[in-house]
């Protein structure tokens, strides 16, 4: 333990962003750079506590061993605390970015004091590692002469990649979009996560012996039973991408889209020509309305605050979480509270109110009388317990019109897609994921795997990778009978 008076002298402090006038002018990360003293002095906060829930259980889904690199930052030992993070997390630099940081809500002085900036830490930990030099992919020492498909480059996919090479295995990874990295690329955007730095971890693990193939899709232009011939094993981390939709009279007017096709195809273009070839749905000067909160409504906000939208309305059918913790939603649980992202915080710089209407639901899209939508049929919502259950009411009387030249539904996704699972028979869940089990990985198909959101159901890229190194060594053990690679701590799955 650094300072054990740290937490009593020292005020939690997050690393902030940048201002929002200014980061609406362009798509460049939105964070900035903090002093060492104020991440020392935020390690110093660290209590080292008995049990450090923050690290395991409903904290840490990788286990980071974070009062270790808590204190290694506080004394300034910079390098051990980035071989400490690396011990546990394939790719720091995605999780101290993006994660909404789990461990935070379960860290102890949180009971009654703010918490330990630990995300910040992580971050500053792997840029450090980056800028000295320190971040190396360990070629193996020897070959197995096994060799493994993973189809699907997110973060699930690359990290089993990563492990499954350490272990000497020959990995070749699918991949059927034109760039590797799944919704680290083509989900998140550029303003949360730059993809150059998803580039320099795939070329690192490219250098240290994993193949990738692009712009191939597995069941279209390979067959799963050909990858099961020509591989010792093959591990599926599709993601989860049929997205929920919204069957409404007036679905499939013009200017309604999921917001994956929003999203992505701004990415690609601005990685492509930095917007210039205009193959992606712009937003400019439109009255955007968007569909479903969440990171991804989030995401769009923000998106199309940057391509300059008239106005922004984001509707969601849930009612306002509370702004402290409910009393079932007690420490060291998630907490369950109202969070300005990024994307709310610069609709309000821009506009001066909150985008966001809660318990609200879509009826209908309505014409322009040249198939085009320019508005929704929208109605109040109550939602009240039944024996344990929500149950959403319409308010009678509650209609309202809102107007739309652009509709964004971003509602979540309802599982993976089947072109796989169907040609091998494989078995799945009950919520339509692909059937195995947390902690083992193999489908019911012999010598077939599955890990992260096709597995799971949509989730969080921590997962992703607590998932891709579980399923690692669960193939590690198939192929050699035994293996020398690391469990990730089986936690709430
Ligand atoms: C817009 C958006 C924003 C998000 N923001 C955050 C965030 O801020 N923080 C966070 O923690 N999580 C966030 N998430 C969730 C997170 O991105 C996912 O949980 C995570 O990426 C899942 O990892 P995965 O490896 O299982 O799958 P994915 O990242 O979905 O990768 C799956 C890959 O498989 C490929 N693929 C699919 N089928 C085939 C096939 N047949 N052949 C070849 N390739 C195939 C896909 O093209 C894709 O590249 C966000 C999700 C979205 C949609
Ligand atoms: S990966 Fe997420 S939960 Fe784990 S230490 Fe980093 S921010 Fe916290």
């Amino acid at each position: 333990m650094g300072k054990p008076t740290g937490f009593m002298e020292y005020p939690r402090k997050i690393v902030p962003y940048r201002d929002e006038q200014e980061r609406l002018g362009d798509y460049k990360e939105i964070y900035t750079e903090s002093s060492e003293d104020r991440l020392k002095q935020q390690g110093a906060r660290c209590m080292d506590c008995g049990v450090p829930f923050c690290q395991s259980d409903t904290g840490c889904p990788v286990d980071n061993l974070i009062p270790e690199w808590n204190d290694l930052v506080y004394q300034g030992r910079w390098q051990e605390a980035l071989e400490r993070l690396h011990k546990t997390n394939n790719f720091p630099e995605f999780t101290g970015r993006v994660c909404p940081a789990p461990c935070e809500g379960a860290c102890v002085l949180g009971i009654n004091n703010p918490a330990v900036t630990i995300k910040n830490i992580e971050n500053a930990i792997i840029d450090r590692g980056f800028e000295e030099g320190w971040v190396v992919t360990p070629s193996p020492v020897e070959r197995t002469g096994k060799t493994v498909a993973v189809v699907g480059s997110g973060p699930a996919g690359l990290a089993a990649a990563e492990q499954l090479n350490s272990a000497g295995h020959n990995v070749t990874v699918y991949e059927r979009e034109d760039r590797i990295g799944g919704l680290l690329m083509y989900g998140i955007p550029n303003m949360k996560l730059e993809k150059k730095l998803v580039e320099r971890r795939v070329a690192l693990i490219a250098e240290a012996g994993v193949t990738f193939i692009t712009g191939t899709s597995i069941g279209k232009d390979i067959q799963p039973a050909q990858l099961q011939k020509e591989f010792d094993a093959v591990l599926f981390a599709t993601g989860s991408s049929i997205p929920r939709d919204l069957p409404v009279p007036g679905r499939d007017l013009k200017g309604v889209h999921f917001a994956m096709e929003f999203l992505t195809e701004h990415t690609r273009s601005l990685l492509d020509s930095e917007l210039k070839n205009g193959k992606y749905i712009s937003a400019k000067a439109k009255k955007v309305v968007v569909i479903g909160g969440g990171d991804t409504g989030a995401d769009c906000i923000a998106t199309s605050l940057r391509h300059g939208c008239e106005n922004i309305v984001n509707l969601e059918l849930l009612s306002q979480p509370p702004e402290d913790r409910a009393a079932n939603n007690p420490w060291p649980e998630w907490p369950l509270i109202m969070r300005t992202d990024y994307g709310h915080q610069e609709a309000i710089a821009k506009f001066g109110c909150d985008p966001r209407n809660y318990s609200i639901v879509t009826k209908e899209f309505i014409d322009d009388g040249a198939g085009n939508v320019n508005a929704l049929k929208t109605m109040l919502v109550e939602w009240k317990d039944n024996a344990g259950h929500r149950e959403m009411h319409e308010i009678a009387g509650s209609e309202q019109v809102i107007e739309a030249d652009l509709v964004l539904l971003a509602m979540g996704f309802i599982g993976p897609e089947t072109t796989i699972s169907e040609p091998l028979s494989m078995e799945l869940d009950g919520r339509g994921n692909f059937k195995a089990g947390y902690g083992n990985y193999e489908t019911s198909v012999k010598g077939v795997f599955a890990a992260g959101d096709c597995r799971r159901g949509q989730s969080l890229v921590v997962w992703g990778i607590n998932e891709g190194r579980g399923a690692a060594r669960v193939i590690d053990e198939y192929l050699m009978g035994a293996s020398i690679l690391p469990a990730p701590g089986i936690t709430t799955g």
